[in-house]
């Protein structure tokens, strides 16, 4: 039972390690509520990770306003701000260094359609970004950019994104596009593959909206 988002974000960022999908201090997670964003310290071991190290920062977070804070955010903080301004959708993000995920991202490679479980992220393929400084205001436009309405993007030698309404979404779907990831490596090494059309892309976004349990 979680009591609060700050222990929600140390289960999660645990979990990201636990799973392989970060290590160390790599990667960030930040959680919406009202006009405020939690996010997670930068440069810290996820593992010892406490509530108390969640950093509350204002939507209208700046770096005058970080100035004036005992606590340090994300280095990441542009486009976890940015995302949110863009994306009322949208409630959690997580970034991950995962390992399949961010080779493809030194490829600078989209992923297309070649599992029909590419719609889970909103659209017909993940795109990627091209490289910017990471922490850079221009990474964040970037994101912004690649990421459009879907909910998840690649940023060049870098990692991914991933986005959802709720926190523990945002966490299977970085579970998912690591997955994903791994399949189109393995594609990409054999050298050919047979990917959906439009229209059958089209149909499986379609489904995806009355998939999963009835709430
Ligand atoms: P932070 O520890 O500052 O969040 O940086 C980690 C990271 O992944 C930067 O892109
Ligand atoms: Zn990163």
């Amino acid at each position: 039972m979680h009591n609060s988002i700050q222990e929600k974000i140390c289960d999660i960022s645990n979990k990201l390690i636990q799973e392989g999908l970060n290590h160390a201090a790599t990667g960030n997670i930040s959680v919406r509520l009202d006009d405020h964003f939690y996010i997670t310290p930068s440069g810290t071991v996820s593992e010892n990770l406490k509530p108390i190290d969640i950093v509350k920062c204002p939507l209208a977070l700046d770096e005058e306003f970080i100035q004036t804070m005992s606590q340090r955010p994300s280095s990441e903080w542009h486009f976890h701000k940015r995302i949110y301004e863009e994306r009322s959708d949208v409630n959690a993000i997580i970034h991950t260094h995962s390992v399949f995920a961010s080779t493809l991202s030194v490829l600078r490679k989209n992923i297309p359609a070649f599992h029909y479980m590419i719609a889970l992220f909103g659209g017909k393929e993940v795109r990627c970004g091209a490289y910017r400084l990471f922490g850079s205001k221009e990474l964040s436009e970037e994101v912004i950019t690649s990421l459009g309405s879907l909910k998840a993007c690649l940023m060049a030698n870098h990692g991914a994104i991933v986005v959802s309404a709720d926190i523990d979404d945002a966490y299977f779907l970085a579970q998912e596009l690591e997955h994903l990831s791994q399949q189109y490596i393995e594609l990409l090494k054999i050298g050919e593959s047979n990917l959906l059309t439009d229209d059958e892309m089209d149909k499986v976004i379609h489904k995806f909206q009355g998939y999963g349990p009835k709430v």
